[in-house]
């Protein structure tokens, strides 16, 4: 099983993709951290990265397909992926086909996160996590029950993206509405698209994602 995950940023690609990773086995291949760890190098390309990124624009289309391809590779032939922020541009959305093509894998399932666009600023601007496992927090939403304190790992160091000020999710949301909502009809063509409430709880979405894979 491989299966894209769309929407606009803040739309909780990143937290369902976890938690699809931990209920399916399957992997999650999200090219937002793969990016985020090729900026933290002290190389033309990790500052050429971090430029584009803290922009709120995207990345070359070769670069993350590259990724793409890199890590499916590594990947065993059994673990179904889930591509979460990728492909965003047409251009990336055909690489995909190519790579999988390569790769011996098909394309299940394209869900779209559908939300309410006015709300995403509020959820990516007060959005942190744990330095040390990733476990996800927000400043109004989801408080560490014991503050300064990881519910999962216990440790007291948090971050905060770079790219989460305001200005650069407006940016980046028109670079969705402008270059990936687009790649939806292609998709739609081949009748593996299915749309959730990405404003209902977590929970919530992830019962309908489990559904829609069952
Ligand atoms: P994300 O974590 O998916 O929100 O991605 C953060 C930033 O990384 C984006 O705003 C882009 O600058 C860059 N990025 C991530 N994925 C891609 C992609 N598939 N194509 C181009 N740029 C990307």
């Amino acid at each position: 099983m491989n299966i894209i995950l769309l929407g606009p940023p803040g739309a909780g690609k990143g937290t369902q993709a976890a938690g699809l990773e931990s209920r399916c086995g399957m992997l999650q291949l999200s090219t937002g951290d793969m990016l985020r760890e090729t900026r933290k190098a002290d190389t033309e390309l990790g500052r050429q990265v971090a430029d584009v990124m803290d922009s709120g624009q995207l990345v070359s289309d070769e670069i993350v397909s590259a990724m793409i391809d890199a890590k499916l590779a590594d990947m065993p032939a059994e673990t179904g992926a889930i591509f979460d922020g990728y492909p965003r541009t047409e251009a990336q959305a055909v690489s995909l086909d190519e790579i999988l093509a390569k790769h011996d894998r098909e394309l299940n399932h394209v869900i779209e996160l559908e939300v309410d666009v006015d709300a995403l600023v509020d959820r990516i601007t007060g959005r942190f996590t744990c330095a040390n496992c990733g476990e996800g927090y927000h400043d109004r939403y989801k408080l560490p029950e014991t503050e300064g304190v990881c519910d999962k790992c216990g440790h007291t160091e948090f971050k905060r993206r770079a790219d989460d000020t305001e200005e650069t999710v407006r940016k980046r949301m028109e670079e969705y509405r402008g270059k990936t909502a687009p790649i939806l009809p292609l998709y739609e063509q081949r009748g593996i698209v299915t749309r959730v409430d990405g404003m209902a709880s977590i929970d919530e979405v992830s019962a309908a994602l489990d559904a829609i894979l069952a």
